[in-house]
Parts: structure tokens; C-alpha cells; sequence
């Protein structure tokens, strides 16, 4: 038995028969034809191979959708393409030329400051293998299982994981990769268990060996011995059993074992994951950060938008939807609108953006005014400090709804409207905000971070970061007290409502409705609905 630690990728447990990948590069062989013809076959391969990655796309779930159409970006990058004619130009064949240009490129990518860009190296060797392998001729899926396997190579492509029917991938271990790649996020998405960083010793000896796999801890067992196989194998069995567990829970609804019924809704970004978590039982969207959409870097018009939102409310099959108005600026840049500033967390963010650029609140009003009656809408505003800023806010949606109505466009007149309390001058003027709008929602997120003077996307400060604060929690009692004066609902929906112990506090401070990352969402009903311990 062979014992190796690697490091975690994907969290999981796999026993099973090891199926090595060998990847040979076979592009350098082939015969080469004149360069123009060598062109030309290679931009008809270009374009086959971007059809391929718009159908993985297509068929990709929601959170790895942008690994491919990062991978189509590739294949349209000037820079990698004039490397290509380059190589072509020179003498070499078309898909020499791509494997050139590929290694010249990820070389440079890996090394750039930046782990991201680092991260998408693999991409780039990805998009072009699929270049080479359609001018070779060769079979497009490389990895084809006919039984389950736990795959082993020097690094696991994105494309690898799509391409192979669902179960078939018992586990993945690679000797190089990083848990941040693509192929380990995948791995996480189809819940696959990952070790990466495992060694080329274990690569050398492991093809049609057993192998015991631990996604958790990263440890790795080959040819494991009679004890440690049925350690595994046990584990696995209980995990299925929670697994089974947890099934069930998604259709039951959530009441504490006091009586309290709490609503679990989550926290979503575009239709797709709204369909995730209806998928995992969630009872509506608690938040949907409505700037996401931009970050691509391209404004929405109100029609792309009314499509949008029209969309996320059907996904939600009438459950409620509340939309954030957008929250640009501090961590969520969007080019052309966002500003540099030395203090973007202090700065012009959230609504002051929006009351600065009120187009940009028309519009999106109007949007989802016109969409509002595809289902149960909400919207609510970000960084409200004062009810000043609230009522500027209001009064746009008064103008939006007169323009609707003058211009006869139909549109749903009475969407609750409710303030998100994420600044701790909101919580402290809550008595002034309650009686404005028809709930609340708390974002612990950013009312940690201003409570707390600590930047929370900079780990110098991390610790000056608290998990749970007592600061907030006051902050939190004087929403409460104001929403129950004047009989307003209150909701969490910051990352710390994913925190099973803190969602059990919330709900005993008088908090039923909570917001999270749909994977979070039976974990936390199963925690709530729980028996206490004698
Ligand atoms: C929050 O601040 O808690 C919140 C939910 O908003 P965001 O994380 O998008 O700033
Ligand atoms: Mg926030």
C-alpha cells in the first residue's frame, strides 16, 4: 500500500479501478500542406472547435458555463492567433503551430502575477488540444470510461469532466493542477472528489491499480490494504446515507422543533442558479445581485434587462424573487460605470452610484416594473445610510411608475419595496427607515465590514473580521425592534446566514426568513429542524 498526501480539490471518497490518461502530443508528426491550406484547415478547425465549446456551454451547470465560453474567448485572442499564423507562416503544420503557440501562451500566463490568470493556463492548453485533435483527426472526447473509474493524469481538463457520461468519474487525481483551476471548481460543481498536487510517483504506478481516494483531508491510498478499503467503503456508505438524507429534506418544510416555520431562500445571481436552487428546495430568491449581469462589461438595455428579470421570475416558478438594485462599486467593479477610488468600500457604491447615475435606476425600475408580472417580485435598495437616501430612491420609483403610465406600457403597480441593512447607520436610524418601506433584509456581509472597520476582501484584516460579532448583533436587535413597531418583516441574507449556528441565533432573535448559496440551503434546514441534544 502506497500512502501519498496531495492536496484537497474537491471534498469527497472514492474507492475504484485507476484509469490513467496519457496525453501524447502527436501534432508535431502530421504531414504539413502548403501555408495557405494549412490556414485555412486551421480557422475551419478553429470554428468547429468553438461550435464544440458552445454546446459544452450549453450543456455545462450553471457555475461552469464561463470555463467554456472563457475557452471560445481563447480561440478569438489575436495575440495567440497571430502566434499561430506565425508558427504557420514559418513552415510548421496547423496543429504544431497551435501546440507551439498553446505552450508559448500558458507559459506566460503562469507566469503573471495573478492567480486567476495563472489558473486559466490550463484553459488555454485545453481550448488549443481541441484545435490539434480536430486537425488530426483524432476522436474529440480523449477520456472515454466504459466503467467507473478514478481518472489520474498530469492535469484534468475542463472538457475531460463534461464529455464523460454522469457516475463514470468515481474520483480525480492530477500530480500537478491546483484546487482553484477550473477542472477542480468543476469537480466540486458535479461533486466529484479531488486530489490534486498528488506526485508523479503516484501517476507512474497507478494505471488499472485500486486506489482509496479522500477529497477531504487529500490523502491518497494505493493498492490500500484490507482495512483501510473497508474503512472507505463504510464511510461512503454512511455519506449516501446522509446523502439519502438530505434528499428528503428538500421537498419537507422547515420547522424548528419548537414550531417555528422558517423560510430558506437563496442568495443567486441569474436564472441559472435561481434553477439550482429550486432544485434544492429553496422556498424563493432572498437576494439576486442584480449587478452581476454587467460584470461582463456591457451594459443591459431595458429590454435585455425586462428579459432578464422575466426569466430569473419564471426560473422561480412563483416563488418570490427579490431583486437588489445594482450594488456597483468596492469589490464589484464594472468597467465604464465603477470608479477608481483610493476608498471604494467607503466610496461611491451601491445607491449613492445609482442616485448619481439615475439612469441607471430608471432603467433598471422600468425593467423589472414591466417584468414584475412573470411572478412574485420584490426589489429592494443596497447601502441605504439614511432615510433621505431612501426616500430619493422611492421618489425614482414614483417617477418610473408616472412614465410608465403616461406612455400606457403595463406594469404592476404595488411591488413591496424594502431596505437592505448593511450600513450600521441604517440599523442605528432603522425607527426612520421602517416606516418608508415593507421590509428589511440584513446584510451581515457589509455590516461586519463598517461595523468592524475591516476591509472584508483584505486578509491583512481578516481576523479583525469576525464570524459572529456582538457589535452586530445589537445592531441587528435595533432593526428587529424598529421592523416589529412598524410591522415589517425582517430577513438575513449576508454569508453568515449559511452558518448553521448563527441561522439557528437569527431565528431565535425573531428572524424567519434566511437568504444563502443554494449549497448551503439543506445543511441549514437540517440543522434547524433538528432536536437538540439532551
Ligand atoms: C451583504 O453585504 O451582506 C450582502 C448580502 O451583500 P453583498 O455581499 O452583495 O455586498
Ligand atoms: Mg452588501
Amino acid at each position: 500500500m502506497l500512502h501519498i498526501t496531495g492536496t484537497a480539490a474537491s471534498a469527497g471518497l472514492a474507492v475504484g479501478t485507476v484509469k490513467r490518461i496519457y496525453r501524447a502530443s502527436t501534432g508535431l508528426t502530421r504531414v504539413v500542406l502548403d501555408f495557405p491550406r494549412e490556414k485555412a484547415l486551421f480557422e475551419a478547425a478553429v470554428l468547429l472547435a468553438k461550435d464544440e465549446l458552445a454546446e459544452l456551454e450549453q450543456r455545462a451547470g450553471a457555475q461552469d458555463k464561463d470555463i467554456f465560453l472563457f475557452q471560445r474567448v481563447m480561440l478569438d485572442d489575436q495575440g495567440l492567433l497571430r502566434e499561430i499564423n506565425q508558427a504557420i507562416t514559418e513552415g510548421l503544420g496547423g496543429a504544431a503551430a497551435v501546440e507551439k503557440a498553446a505552450e508559448i501562451y500558458s507559459q506566460r500566463m503562469r507566469s503573471i502575477d495573478n492567480e486567476y490568470l495563472r489558473e486559466r493556463a490550463s484553459d488555454i492548453l485545453d481550448a488549443c488540444q481541441r484545435v490539434v485533435n480536430i486537425l488530426d483527426g483524432r476522436p474529440r472526447d480523449i477520456l472515454k470510461l466504459d466503467q467507473p473509474a478514478i481518472i489520474a493524469s498530469d492535469e484534468i481538463y475542463p472538457s475531460d469532466l463534461v464529455s464523460v457520461e454522469k457516475g463514470l468519474i468515481l474520483g480525480i487525481v492530477t500530480s500537478a493542477g491546483s484546487s482553484q483551476g477550473h477542472a477542480a471548481i468543476i469537480s466540486r460543481t458535479m461533486g466529484i472528489p479531488a486530489i490534486v498536487q498528488a506526485g508523479e510517483k503516484f501517476l507512474q504506478l497507478c494505471d488499472g491499480e485500486t486506489a482509496a481516494l479522500d477529497g477531504f483531508s487529500g490523502e491518497l491510498f494505493l493498492n490500500p490494504d484490507e482495512p483501510t478499503k473497508a474503512r472507505f467503503l463504510h464511510r461512503i456508505r454512511l455519506k449516501e446515507r446522509q446523502e439519502h438524507k438530505l434528499e428528503k429534506l428538500k421537498k419537507a418544510r422547515c420547522v424548528t422543533p419548537t414550531g417555528q416555520e422558517v423560510s430558506l431562500m437563496a442568495n443567486c445571481s441569474c436564472p441559472e442558479d435561481i434553477e439550482l436552487a429550486m432544485s434544492k428546495g429553496a422556498d424563493g430568491v432572498g437576494l439576486l445581485r442584480s449587478e452581476f449581469m454587467l460584470m461582463a462589461g456591457k451594459m443591459l438595455t431595458e429590454q435585455e434587462q425586462y428579459e432578464f428579470y422575466v426569466n430569473c421570475l419564471k426560473a422561480a416558478g412563483g416563488k418570490p424573487v427579490t431583486v437588489r438594485t445594482f450594488d456597483i462599486g468596492a469589490d464589484k467593479e464594472v468597467e465604464g460605470i465603477s470608479h477608481t477610488e483610493d476608498n471604494p468600500a467607503l466610496g461611491l457604491r451601491g445607491i449613492r452610484l445609482c442616485l448619481a447615475r439615475k439612469d441607471l435606476l430608471e432603467t433598471q425600475l422600468s425593467a423589472l416594473f414591466r417584468a414584475a408580472k412573470y411572478g412574485n417580485l420584490k426589489i429592494m435598495f443596497p447601502m441605504i445610510a439614511t432615510a433621505e437616501e431612501l426616500k430619493l430612491a422611492l421618489a425614482v420609483v414614483e417617477q418610473v411608475k408616472a412614465q410608465l403610465r403616461q406612455k400606457n406600457i403595463s406594469f404592476t403597480e404595488n411591488i413591496p419595496i424594502g431596505t437592505m441593512i448593511e450600513t450600521p447607520a441604517a440599523a442605528l436610524l432603522a425607527e426612520q427607515l421602517a416606516p418608508l418601506c415593507s421590509f428589511f433584509s440584513i446584510g451581515t456581509n457589509d455590516l461586519t465590514q463598517y461595523a468592524h472597520a475591516a476591509d472584508r476582501v483584505n486578509p491583512l484584516v481578516a481576523d479583525y473580521y469576525p464570524t459572529f460579532s456582538p457589535a452586530v448583533n445589537m445592531l441587528i436587535e435595533m432593526t428587529l425592534r424598529a421592523a416589529e413597531k412598524n410591522g415589517i418583516p425582517v430577513s438575513v441574507c449576508g454569508e453568515s446566514a449559511a452558518n448553521s449556528a448563527l441561522a439557528q441565533h437569527y431565528v431565535s432573535m425573531g428572524i424567519h426568513t434566511l437568504s444563502m448559496a443554494a449549497v448551503s440551503l439543506l445543511e441549514v434546514k437540517e440543522f434547524l429542524m433538528e432536536e437538540p441534544e439532551e
